[in-house]
Order: structure tokens, then sequence, then C-alpha cells
């Protein structure tokens, strides 16, 4: 964790915020207006629960209403307070610029440690916690919509949408007050692997790019790179999944809260999953080499180093150790601003939390306009894309009949040609083509410009572009 040396996670934020606005050419007030957060809530609720009266704290913060709704997730930690929830709120408002997610940036928290509750106590807590920010249109279809975070998932999201039903009896859009819901209620398909999926689009279209592969001192395609993951919860899961699964990277070490796991010839990352599950922790995994002191395992040798969990994980204590030549910032503010430094100046390529973990607002924009529309993607057009389909492999059928030709359909084209898009293909394609196109913004800043030399950086600038654009429309 950061030591104390280290500026706190939000003035973390504003220090690369500040370095990004310098090369920028906004008005004084107009750069203050977009770096402070706009307002906290606190709130502190008494639950009654095992016989006694239970106080908890929550915030939510609203950094940024240049677009309404605000965006951003409810985090249950013991780590929550004011500064991180700024922090973080702030980080929503640059991403969802960057990808285009029409929303301004909240966040929330509730200090609290989830394992420490059966469900039933979480859910009377969490219906008490939503009730206190519906009462004051902090939970709102159009004006603040909550999702998942660390500590809560579709199960929180669930209960959440309910209690606003309850209170908005007569809301038609009441399902759109949050995101991240189960798919029977009112979810979106894909949803829960989003973040982690949006990790993997990232990196292929970084990977498409071979000024950007060189600018890493990395060489080929993902096949075969050796990945570190730090966290296997929702993001990291999900990243690792993907990644050693579909793309060929060898996953070398798992990082988790009770140590890491070590595995030159590459980790499994479903049978790591399952055992963290039943053990509540790696050590005793049969495969590998188990390190107690985890944090270790970020100064390893690999090509690709995924922080997928706190905040300050990378800190100036350690960031001259680490050795990976990319980083992907799956986790929000993994990386300090004194350790970007630190890394920047030894070549270290960071694809910043901003873009890398921004495939979960996205798909959470997708679930958010599927609730307002109150009908699911592809329910329209897919069978009419299925016949048109149809016409084209029956006339294929044909050609392929004529012996005389000589020609025949390839084994299997037939079947995946004519499987029209439902709606789990729709929301990767969407999410596919978000990260693209703002990968390519990023980095056009990077290459175009001469006083931009980090992917972070063209991220802010993009991003902070786009918000100025968004106020001076306003009139500010
Ligand atoms: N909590 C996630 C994030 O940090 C998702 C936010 C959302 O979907 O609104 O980006």
């Amino acid at each position: 964790m950061a030591t104390a040396k280290e500026p706190s996670f939000r003035e973390s934020v504003d220090l690369m915020f500040n370095r990004a606005v310098a090369l920028m050419d906004l008005p004084p007030g107009l750069e203050e207006k977009i770096r402070v957060c706009n307002a906290t809530y606190t709130v502190r609720f008494g639950v009654r629960l095992r016989g006694q009266i239970h106080t908890f704290t929550g915030y939510r913060s609203v950094h940024s209403e240049h677009m309404e709704p605000v965006k951003g997730g409810i985090r249950f930690a013991m780590s929550v307070n004011q500064d991180e929830v700024e922090a973080l709120a702030a980080l929503m408002t640059y991403k969802c610029a960057l990808v285009e997610a029409p929303f301004g940036g909240s966040k929330g928290g509730l200090r609290i440690d989830p394992r420490e509750w059966d469900e039933n106590e979480l859910e009377r807590i969490t219906r008490r916690f939503a009730y206190e920010l519906i009462k004051r249109d902090l939970i709102n279809p159009s004006q603040n919509v909550p999702a998942p975070d660390m500590g809560t998932g579709e199960r929180e999201m669930a209960w959440i949408a309910d209690q606003y039903k309850r209170m908005n009896t007569t809301d038609i859009n009441s399902r759109a007050c949050v995101t991240g819901k189960p798919v029977n209620a009112g979810g979106i398909q894909g949803r829960t692997e989003a973040t982690g999926r949006g990790v993997q689009y990232a990196l292929q279209e970084f990977f498409r790019h071979p000024e950007d592969i060189k600018a890493a001192g990395l060489s080929g395609t993902l096949d075969g790179k050796k990945v570190i993951i730090q966290g296997l919860g929702n993001v990291g899961y999900h990243a690792a999944k993907f990644l050693s699964e579909e793309d060929g990277c060898k996953i070398t070490a798992i990082i988790e809260r009770d140590g890491a796991l070590i595995s030159d010839t590459g980790l499994d990352v479903e049978a790591v999953r399952n055992w963290i599950a039943k053990h509540d922790g790696v050590n005793g995994y049969p495969e590998g080499k188990y390190i107690k002191e985890g944090a270790k395992a970020l100064e390893l040798e690999c090509d690709i180093l995924i922080p997928a969990a706190m905040e300050g994980v990378i800190n100036i204590s350690n960031a001259a150790n680490v050795k990976a030549p990319l980083i992907i910032e799956a986790a929000n503010g993994p990386i300090t601003a004194g350790a970007d430094e630190i890394l920047r100046e030894k070549g270290c390529v960071i694809i910043p939390d901003m873009y890398a973990n921004a495939g979960g607002v996205t798909v959470s924009y997708f679930e958010w306009v599927k609730n307002l529309s109150h009908i699911r993607f592809g329910r329209m057009g897919r069978r009419q894309e299925e016949s048109r389909h149809q016409l084209l492999v029956d006339e294929l059928e044909q050609l392929s009949a004529d012996k005389e030709l000589g020609w025949t359909l390839t084994p299997g084209f037939k079947q995946k040609y004519l499987r029209g898009a439902g709606e789990l293909e729709l929301v990767r394609s969407g999410l596919d083509d978000t990260m693209r196109a703002a990968y390519q913004s990023m980095r056009e800043v990077w290459h175009g410009r001469e006083d931009t030399h980090d992917l972070r950086t063209a991220a802010y600038l993009v991003s902070i572009g786009k918000v100025a654009a968004s106020y001076r429309a306003l009139g500010l």
C-alpha cells in the first residue's frame, strides 16, 4: 500500500489531471470546474442486526454533471472513505468521456466488510443504504445510476432496483435506476464479464499496432505472452480467463489476498478460481509455487502485468522493482502518481485505468438503454438477418451441388453464417467497437503530439477535451 510520502488517491488523480491539463489551453476557471468534485453526500444509518443497532457510513460522490445521469459503481469495503470515493468519481467522469458513454461521473461506497454478514443481513443493510440515496435522488434513472464495484455484484443491484421500485411505484423506467442487475431482473447479457472482456479487447487492440508493441519493447502477438494477474475477483478472473483461453496468453502468476501462485508453464484460471471459492485463498493450491508475500510477485519478470484489484498497489516503494514492460490497469488507480513517474522513466508502457477498465460502464450504458427502450437488443432484427443469410446459403448450396465446379462450402460455414446476432453477440460487438475507437483516439494523441509521451496523458487530453466541450456547449 501507499507510504506516507505518497499523496492520497484523490490527490494522485488530480496530479495526473494537472499534468495533462498543463498541455491544454483551457481558461483557468474551466480547468478548476472540471477538476473539482461537485458534491459528496455522507450518510450514517443504523440497522438492527443480531440484537443490536449497528451504524454504517456510506457515501455517494458526484464529480461532474456536465452530462446526466451521472454514473459509477457502489463499493462495499472497509477501506471506503471520502477521499477514495471522490477519486473514483473523478475517474468515472474521465472514463465515460473517453469511451463516449453519455454520463457524468459519480461513485458510492459503504464502509463494511461484506464477508462479515450473511445474505439476509446484507440485504437489509443494502436496502437501507439504497433508501437513503433514493430519497435524495442520488439513485434515479435520469440523475444518478449506480452499478457494481468492489464487494458488490448483481445480487446487490437487484436489491437496489427493487428498493427503488417500491419507493417509485409508478416510474415506468424504474429498472434503469441501476445497472449490473441479473438478466432476469432487467440486466443485460455480458455485463458481468464486461470489464474483464474490455481488458481483453484493449490488449487485442494494442497488439494490432506494431509501433505500440515496439514502444513497450515487445514483439509478436498476444499468443504465448507471460501475464501476471493481481486480484482474481470479477475483473481479474474474466480478463485472465479470456486471455488464456482465447488469446493464448500464459498466466504465470496470480496474486490474491493471502499470497501468490507462480508457475512458468501457466496456471489454470478456472481451477484457481474454484480453489479460492472453496478455501478462501490460493494457499495449498496443488500446482505452481505459493509465496506468502503476494506483492513480491508484482516484481517478477513477465510481458504484461494486470493489476485488477485495489488502488495504490504499485507505489513509490515498489515501482522501481517492477519489471513488466507493459502494464494494463484493470483496477481503478492501481498505480500512484509517483509510481507512474518512475515507471514512465523506465520506459514501461501503461494502458491507463480510465480506458482499460471502461468495459464495465460501456455495457452498463447498453443496459441502461435497454431498460429505457423496454426491449432486448436483437429482438427485432435477428430472424430477419437469418432469413437473408439463408437466401445466400441456398444459392451457394446450389453451386456446390454442381459436381463439375468441384467447389464445396467449408465445413461449419453454414451454421456460423446462418446464426443471427443475439443480445450477447451485440453487446460484445458494441464493446469491442468502443474499446477500439477509444484506443485509437488515445494513440492519435500519444503519437501525434510532440508534448505527449504516454497513454495516460493522452487519455486525459482526449477526455478533458470532451468534458470541456460539453461545458462550453452549456454556456460555461
Ligand atoms: N464500477 C465500475 C467502474 O468503476 C462500473 C461502473 C458503471 O458501470 O457505472 O467503472
